[in-house]
């Protein structure tokens, strides 16, 4: 590996700022040498690859989120000598103005009778009482509460770990910014937490020591096409999307134990979505939308064997 190579994890340890800019390095290749192409890429920078596939398209694109240009732009040279590879394209990943905006901007947010999301750089906040802060650097990945999916899942956390008897464990699929583990760890539970973006899982990362629930949540990178867990946990959330929620609704059904919370789907997508669960004994409880996004929570009708 180069040693001036750069890992979103070594940059993690650092602390990732919203400002941070990092460089992407995109490796063009066939669909079917994506998995030697990145099993190079990974060896030579140390940073795991996120491999990008597109129905009915034979290229595969291979991206690599380095934080330094340097250490990318050597990347790039070496990987034009790689069989295999078509184009090596490097790229600046910045914070967009948007997101810059939103950073200043963001007023803290109220969600549900718990929540009380505040931008990291805020000083202390006059809180409702009997809220928790949760504290987000906006801008840094999906995961603020402003979006539905994510209000919809916030409410229904604090609706099962209030009432209790949901049990403590909890597996957050496609974690973003880490909001929903974070929540579920100030309610007492003990969470792993995956994404298969890099970016994603170092954000994941900062939010939860900036939240202090280290001791609590553990932040994986993980695709969930491709791995599952082998153990059982209480309470599977997951903010994703329907096509991918239904490709997976089997394995949510067969892993959690009592309860599934389930959002980023479409309105319309929802009952192609619930329909296996519901063969697989489970009973839904809770349906809510916006219009356009919608989320469902599932419970268990009988207690699950071990
Ligand atoms: N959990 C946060 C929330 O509720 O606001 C973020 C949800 S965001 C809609 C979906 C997340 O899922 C993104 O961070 C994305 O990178 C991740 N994701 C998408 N496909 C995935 C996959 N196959 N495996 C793991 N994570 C995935």
């Amino acid at each position: 590996m180069t040693a001036e190579l750069q890992s979103a994890g070594q940059h993690r340890r650092r602390g990732l700022r919203p400002t941070q800019s990092w460089s992407v390095v995109t490796l063009v290749t066939a669909h079917r040498h994506a998995d030697a192409v990145a099993r190079r890429a990974r060896a030579a920078a140390g940073v795991e690859p996120v491999t990008i596939l597109k129905p009915r398209d034979s290229r595969a694109w291979i991206d690599l989120y380095l934080a330094s240009a340097r250490a990318a732009a050597r990347l790039a040279d070496e990987a034009q000598r790689w069989p295999w590879v078509a184009a090596v394209v490097v790229r600046p990943y910045r914070f967009s103005d948007w997101q810059r905006m939103l950073q200043r901007e963001c007023p803290p947010l109220p969600i549900g009778r718990r929540w009380y999301v505040v931008p990291a750089e805020r000083g202390p906040v006059r809180m409702p009482r009997g809220r928790c802060v949760l504290r987000v650097v906006p801008g840094t990945g999906f995961g603020t509460g402003h979006h539905f999916t994510t209000r919809f899942c916030l409410e229904r956390i604090e609706e099962v770990f209030d009432r209790g008897g949901m049990g403590r464990t909890v597996l957050d699929l496609g974690t973003g910014s880490g909001i929903l583990a974070i929540a579920a760890a100030r309610l007492g539970a003990r969470v792993v937490a995956v994404d298969n973006d890099p970016m994603a899982v170092a954000v994941a990362q900062d939010h939860v020591r900036l939240n202090r629930v280290s001791k609590y949540v553990r932040v994986e990178l993980r695709d969930v096409t491709q791995w599952w867990p082998r153990w059982k946990p209480d309470v599977i959330c997951a903010n994703l999307y329907g096509p991918l929620l239904l490709s997976i609704s089997e394995a949510l059904g067969r892993t959690a134990r009592r309860g599934l919370i389930l959002s980023g789907l479409r309105e319309a997508e929802a009952d192609e979505v619930v329909g296996p669960l519901i063969r697989l004994g489970w009973r839904e409880v809770v349906r809510d939308g916006d219009g356009e996004w919608c989320g469902v929570e599932l419970r268990r009708t009988t207690p699950r064997e071990k």
